[in-house]
């Protein structure tokens, strides 16, 4: 058994154990790798038993591993019950595929409106191990998207609908973003009343991710320009 410690792509673990469970090793006969040794290394998440693969290239197939020629120590170490960490059989970190979810906030949003936006990433990447945070993660991109609506309007009402309807009539926001962000209100309105599914919850983040996008995004890289 060889294990090591992973961010999981898809439950969203942070540095939860992995196991390999299978290596196919080739001479390539061919193409970019020929003459060398390619190994196809497929690891599974101890916790949510989804998959992710990456190739281990060696130069010479006669490397040693575990022992034996490479092929053979790996499958040894695969197979054996004795667990084997990765740095004990591997000379080098694999690029694994898929990569860890990274969150990363359009540019140029003011720091308050980054904040709630980060929050609600944080606790979106973690509903996917743990369903019942679905609605706070709503709930933080709701407040992202009206934190970023008081830099867009001076009107002192506080009232989220309100707000965004006079943002259309003054003409701040053309009607289809008003209406872009009515749907990140509705949908936030339902994650603060719990009733929000996992697919709602990424169409509320991917209006969030847009309409903060046209709103500081696109203007600042306009006017950065050269
Ligand atoms: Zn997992």
């Amino acid at each position: 058994m060889i294990t090591f410690g992973y961010d999981c792509p898809y439950c969203a673990k942070k540095d939860v154990a992995f196991t390999i469970r299978h290596i196919a090793s080739n001479v390539a006969d061919t193409g970019k790798y020929r003459g060398q040794t390619v190994h196809n290394v497929f690891a599974t998440c101890n916790h949510c038993f989804s998959g992710i693969t990456a190739m281990y290239i060696l130069n010479n197939s006669d490397d040693y591993i575990n022992g034996m020629p490479s092929a053979n120590g790996l499958i040894a170490a695969v197979n054996d019950k004795l667990v084997h960490f990765f740095d004990d059989v591997f000379d080098k970190k694999l690029a694994w595929f898929p990569e860890p979810p990274i969150s990363v906030a359009p540019q140029y949003l003011p720091v308050d409106v980054e904040r709630k936006f980060l929050a609600g990433e944080k606790i979106y990447f973690q509903t996917k191990h743990d369903e019942n945070l679905v609605e706070f993660a709503g709930t933080a991109y709701r407040s992202a998207l009206e934190q970023a609506l008081k830099y867009l309007d001076d009107n002192s009402d506080k009232n989220l609908n309100r707000r965004i309807n006079h943002l259309v009539k003054t003409q701040v926001l053309v009607k289809s973003m008003g209406d872009f962000a009515h749907t990140i209100r509705s949908l936030g309105n339902e994650a603060t009343h719990n009733e929000i599914s996992a697919d709602e919850l990424d169409k509320l983040r991917l209006f969030t991710q847009l309409f903060l996008q046209y709103a500081f995004t696109l203007p600042a890289m306009i006017s950065n320009k050269p």
